[in-house]
């Protein structure tokens, strides 16, 4: 292409992009409404869905903070007009970085509430409600629920929440019961997006392993094999705070007190001279102390962009959803790429199939509660258990309510013999990771 050509031609589609720029501003920014000519035309073909795209489908956002104003903003301007968003926290100077829908004249207030105010305001046609105080929404009235959370456990709760809601005739799934669920999760330069069809996919729970428990240094290596600055810090905070008490006795290091990690930060130097480690800061000290993972703005928004494409392409049947899980990861380089995650067949949450637990009759019930807990397939956080002993209902132990666990608590060290407990005994065990009470079977081993 000539030059003289070459320049007409870019001439012509600079034009073309400020024609277009501007119908979008007069249109989208200022008019009444936030339909310009054409704006659906790939989608239009499939009448139903886009009426059902536009009218009718309700999605539910979980989370308002760094991945949820992404996702908000991301479905309001792909045209969805009817979300609702649940979020209890409050908006805090910190969060103003990268939660662009909070300004500093919001903290304090509502994420939830700023957020729909924000949206609602500045997209017609749109309407965001907001749920500020208590997460009992009724599941059932959306059609899609998209994730931004930063906790395993609230995702399992709701994992577990859109499973309950399962309906099977004879042992099938009945399709229409299925609410699906986009999940994001970000965790500084990574993250990942999946597609879950709760009862045909790999849930939550099927891939927990995935989500390991806090990886703690191991304290052998912290006493006397530094490698890291980070094992540095950690001798200082573990080993050294309780022997010399700085501030006191028996006052608990509090990651926000500047003196505080003052103390640490040239405590933690001391240490690292001594191993010739070089790297301990004071930023480094408090992002150990409280267990910071900085948050990445621009990974939450690659994920909150990916989950939304995939509501877009479930509300509108236009495309084929993600099938299933899309990593993404830019610590070094950047890359991505997509698994189907497989359902696990005896998953606790999603096989319907009651779980074995196997002890030994002179095993401890603190072993059983172990079990609960440190299991890479169940990771629980509290577990309640229960048990019909000799025609009555038996808690056998509760941690939950502090007179109860008292009262329990000699159970941990009896034996499941002791306790009265059968070989094939049903225990109904109750967590804050599902809202549903999980069953297992009790097998005696010899
Ligand atoms: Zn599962």
């Amino acid at each position: 292409m000539n030059l003289l050509l070459f320049s007409l031609f870019r001439e012509k589609k600079r034009r073309r992009v400020v024609e277009l720029t501007e119908k979008m501003v007069v249109d989208g920014g200022n008019g009444h409404t936030c339909e310009w000519e054409g704006r659906w035309n790939h989608i239009k073909n499939t009448e139903v869905s886009l009426q059902f795209m536009l009218e009718t489908c309700k999605i539910l956002v979980i989370g308002a903070g760094g991945l949820g104003c992404e996702l908000l903003k991301d479905l309001a301007l792909s045209g969805f007009r009817n979300i609702h968003v649940v979020d209890m926290d409050t908006i805090d100077v910190s969060n103003l970085n990268r939660q662009f829908l909070f300004r500093p004249k919001d903290v304090g207030r509502s994420k939830a509430e700023v957020a729909a105010d924000f949206i609602n305001s500045r997209i017609p046609g749109c309407c965001v409600v907001p749920y500020p105080f208590d997460s009992n929404v009724l599941c059932v009235k959306f059609h899609i629920i998209v994730c931004g959370l930063d906790s395993v456990v609230a995702r399992r709760w709701m994992n577990g929440m859109l499973l309950s809601l399962l309906v099977y005739e004879d042992g099938v799934l009945d399709p229409g019961s299925i609410i699906p669920l986009i999940d994001g999760g970000t965790e500084g330069f990574k993250g990942n997006a999946r597609v879950i069809l709760p009862g045909m996919t790999a849930c939550i729970d099927c891939t927990l392993e995935l989500y390991p428990p806090q990886i703690n240094f191991p304290m052998c290596t912290i006493a006397s094999m530094p490698r890291l600055p980070e094992h540095c810090i950690e001798y200082v905070r573990m080993l050294l705070w309780p022997k010399e008490t700085p501030f006191g006795d028996g006052v608990a290091l509090d990651g926000d007190d500047p003196e505080q990690i003052q103390w640490v930060y040239q405590r933690s130097l001391e240490r690292a001279a001594e191993f010739n480690i070089t790297g301990v800061t004071y930023r480094l000290t408090q992002g150990v102390v409280k267990r910071i993972i900085p948050a990445v703005a621009s990974t939450n928004a690659v994920i909150a962009a990916a989950c939304a494409t995939e509501v877009f392409k479930i509300a509108s049947s236009a495309y084929i959803p993600l099938n299933n899980y899309m990593v993404f990861n830019d610590v070094d380089g950047l890359y991505t790429y997509t698994f189907e995650a497989e359902r696990k067949e005896n998953c606790s949450a999603c096989s319907q199939v009651p779980l074995d637990l196997r002890f030994a009759p002179s095993s401890k019930l603190q072993e059983v509660l172990d079990y609960l807990t440190e299991s890479a397939s169940l990771q629980m956080k509290s577990p309640a258990i229960t048990a019909t002993v000799e025609g009555k209902n038996k808690t056998l132990y509760l941690q939950s309510v502090a007179s109860i666990e008292q009262r329990t608590r000699p159970n941990l060290s009896k034996t499941l013999k002791e306790l009265g407990l059968t070989d094939g005994q049903e225990l109904a065990v109750a967590d804050v990771t599902t809202p549903q009470t999980m069953l297992f079977r009790l097998c005696f081993t010899s």
